[in-house]
């Protein structure tokens, strides 16, 4: 199993990526810096070539596995047309440029009205609708952080299980329960060209613990961004250090520095506090990611499966208190 999670002190430098590794990345916070709010996040005009040169070197195991909608990380990426994980796993695009979604609930609406009614009642408090789940980002009204987790955990738990919590940095998200970077990472490698391969994954927030617990249970190479508490057994500082950690792979050994020195320029308070939440959450890393390949579908639709109670026709103004 994975273990708990360890201090920064107890994790190592990760070893230099092998050929026979499958590479699983995270996007925000591990390719690129965090920026105030998702839509402001500038991309290096070198990453779309570094990861084509990872994906030649790996025989095109490379996957970008994020919380943002396959759609918006596909144009973030572009040209890079390999494989991709948005939304935690709720769609993918794989090494044939297929896409699968799986279905939205019907009630997500009802979710989504109540919360749009929440952010509109506090500045700085962002929602983001991503297709089959939501998040509210408060990195501009830090003080608004309780009122929005407390206001998705009500609406995950009258969801009667359909929709979780997940807490994020500076952002608190409700998903389906089908989601997760751990079980998309698994998906992943139970078909070519990752199957076979030892998995490696990067990222740097408490929404990857369960993608570190798949690649622990799987005898992979589990690397945290940062600081804090976390159950990946190395550490890298930034992302600039992803970046040249990277490129050691790589043709182009040169592009991992320039992109470390475009990093440190581009730093924008990067977190690396270790939190009780954040502590939490790496422990209750479980294996929630076994293969599934039935919930996806290939074509987007709704379900009517999930018997949602939104019973909260002011829950904006019940979280506010
Ligand atoms: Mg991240």
């Amino acid at each position: 199993m994975s273990g708990g999670g360890v201090t920064l002190k107890h994790r190592t430098k990760p070893p230099p990526l092998r050929r026979d590794q499958a590479l699983f990345l995270d996007f925000d916070g591990t390719l690129v810096e965090i920026a105030r709010a998702p839509s402001l996040v500038r991309v290096p005009a070198e990453l779309p070539q570094l990861l084509g040169e990872l994906a030649d070197w790996l025989g095109g195991a490379v996957a970008v596995v994020s919380g943002r909608p396959l759609d918006e990380l596909a144009r973030m990426i572009d040209p890079f047309v390999g494989p991709v994980a948005g939304q935690h796993g709720l769609e993918r695009r794989y090494c044939d440029g297929s896409v699968t979604r799986c279905p939205v609930s019907p009630k997500l609406a009802e979710i989504r009205s109540v919360l749009a009614k929440f952010a509109a009642r506090y500045d700085g408090v962002v929602l983001e609708e991503k297709g089959g789940s939501v998040a509210l980002h408060y990195r501009q009204a830090p003080t608004a952080r309780e009122s929005c987790e407390t206001l998705i955990r009500r609406l995950a738990l009258e969801s009667d299980g359909a929709f979780e919590a997940l807490d994020g940095k500076m952002v608190t998200e409700l998903r389906p329960r089908s989601g997760g970077k751990g079980r998309a990472i698994t998906e992943f490698l139970a078909e070519a060209p990752f199957r076979g391969r030892v998995p490696v994954f990067i990222g740097d927030d408490t929404t990857d613990e369960d993608g570190f617990a798949a690649v622990n249970q799987l005898g992979g190479i589990s690397i945290h961004v940062g600081g804090g508490t976390t159950i990946a057994r190395h550490n890298l500082a930034t992302v600039g250090d992803v970046w040249a950690w990277l490129a050691r792979g790589s043709p182009n050994k040169s592009r991992g520095h320039k992109a470390r020195d475009w990093c440190s320029e581009q730093r924008i308070g990067q977190t690396a506090t270790a939190t009780g939440r954040e502590q939490g959450v790496a422990q209750q890393a479980s294996d929630r990611h076994r293969p599934d390949p039935a919930r996806h579908r290939r074509d987007r639709a709704s379900d009517g499966e999930h018997g949602i109670k939104i019973n909260v026709a002011d829950d904006a103004a019940a979280a506010v208190r």
